[in-house]
């Protein structure tokens, strides 16, 4: 089983996908509608001025102005100072100037205007302008031109919306899918390496904030080079999956499990102190240890972890933590291996001068 946390496939996101794909890309797009927008739309707004319809030239040199701004920040790697909404200010105003003076034409340009929206505008804001400019324009239409045709407009800005949406939903599942690959081990599905150092950064950070405690579990498979060695590689590819697959079943739904080397595990518990993680070691190592591994004969010895356990001190920094907790594997490959041992908390104080060591009962 894969330890991932499962998403809601409600129908939104069905239809839309779970994720903003085109965040990181709207100034990018915004930067290329503006000169194409300034291009096609500069000789209207003139021309509008030149036969006197002064309030549509200027709300379309405005349209042309306030995108000019814009892109113009973002080409000097500046913030818009102008809100991508706003944009649609002098936009919507023309649009409907244009609607009341020559509906036909007017009609023309509200279908840009929706794709504007989608690919300017965060998905939610611009589902709401979307609908609302496909029934003010619908409404328009209808009191200045006849039913008829309101909905035919209407019917066919829909279609463009529903059609927008659906390919936008494409795009989302497929960046989900891109996100999921970068973060992902390919062969057991657990998390890889650069997903554990951004999850520690936000554990370390948490608990900075609300004292939250976390415990880290560095799992180690015994002697797998034998294993390899003995049943072959696909064999030894199995075992890896299975304990991945026995680790995600027994963690809870906020716990991360990442693959950091060929047969060494990291499992990230947040909210968990010392005992809950040295029992949750534990059980894991038991678990393992009884499993049925397919490709390991039935009378061979059992596939085995060691484990080593470290619980985030306060002002830890991630590699001190993950230190600590290797240092702990480290000792526990040296007694004997199948075992679970605790890092030894340098800052803690030791009475009797003893290793504030815990072992698991089990031996090799
Ligand atoms: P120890 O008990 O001390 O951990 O001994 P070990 O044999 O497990 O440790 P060692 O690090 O020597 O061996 C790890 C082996 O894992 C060596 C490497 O060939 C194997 N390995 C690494 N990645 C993969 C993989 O993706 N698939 C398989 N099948 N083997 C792998
Ligand atoms: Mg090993």
């Amino acid at each position: 089983m894969q330890p991932r946390p499962k998403q809601p496939r409600t129908l939104l996101t069905r239809l839309f996908g779970s994720g903003d794909a085109l965040e990181g890309h709207r100034e990018k797009i915004l930067y290329r509608i503006a000169i194409a927008s300034a291009v096609l739309l500069t000789p209207f707004g003139i021309f509008n001025l030149f036969i006197d319809r002064l309030s549509l030239g200027l709300a379309i040199l405005a349209t042309v102005g306030v995108l000019a701004v814009d892109a113009r920040a973002i080409h000097r790697g500046r913030r818009p100072p102008v809100p991508f909404a706003l944009l649609l200010v002098p936009t919507a105003a023309a649009v409907a100037i244009l609607l009341l003076l020559q509906p036909a034409y007017g009609v023309l340009w509200t279908y840009p205007v929706l794709l504007f929206c989608y690919f300017v505008l965060t998905r939610g804001l611009a589902v709401l302008v979307s609908l609302g400019l496909l029934v003010g324009t619908a409404l328009l239409v209808a009191l200045n031109v006849d039913t008829a045709t309101a909905i035919r407009v209407f019917a066919s800005m829909l279609l463009t919306i529903v059609i927008v949406n659906i390919i936008l939903g494409v795009i989302n599942d497929l960046h989900d899918r891109l996100v999921a690959q970068t973060i992902t081990d390919p062969l057991t599905g657990a998390y890889n390496r650069r997903h554990m150092e951004s999850c520690l950064d936000d554990v370390i950070e948490r608990q900075r904030r609300t004292k939250a405690s976390a415990a880290l579990l560095v799992v180690d498979i015994d002697r797998f080079k034998e294993i390899n060695d003995r049943l072959g590689h696909a064999a030894g590819d199995s075992v890896l999956r299975t304990v991945v697959a026995l680790i995600g079943d027994r963690v809870r739904r906020l716990d991360r499990v990442f693959r950091i080397g060929g047969d060494e595990f990291l499992l990230l518990l947040p909210d968990t102190d010392l005992n809950a993680a040295l029992t949750v070691a534990e059980d894991l190592r038991a678990r393992i240890e009884a499993a049925a591994m397919s490709g390991v004969e039935s009378g061979a010895a059992p596939v085995t972890v060691s484990i080593g356990v470290a619980v985030l001190q306060t002002g830890q920094r991630m590699d001190a933590w993950m230190h600590e907790a290797d240092a702990a594997l480290y000792r526990a490959k040296q007694r004997g291996r199948n075992r679970v041992v605790a890092a030894e908390v340098d800052a803690a104080p030791v009475d009797d001068g003893a290793p504030r060591t815990i072992l698991s009962p089990a031996k090799e």
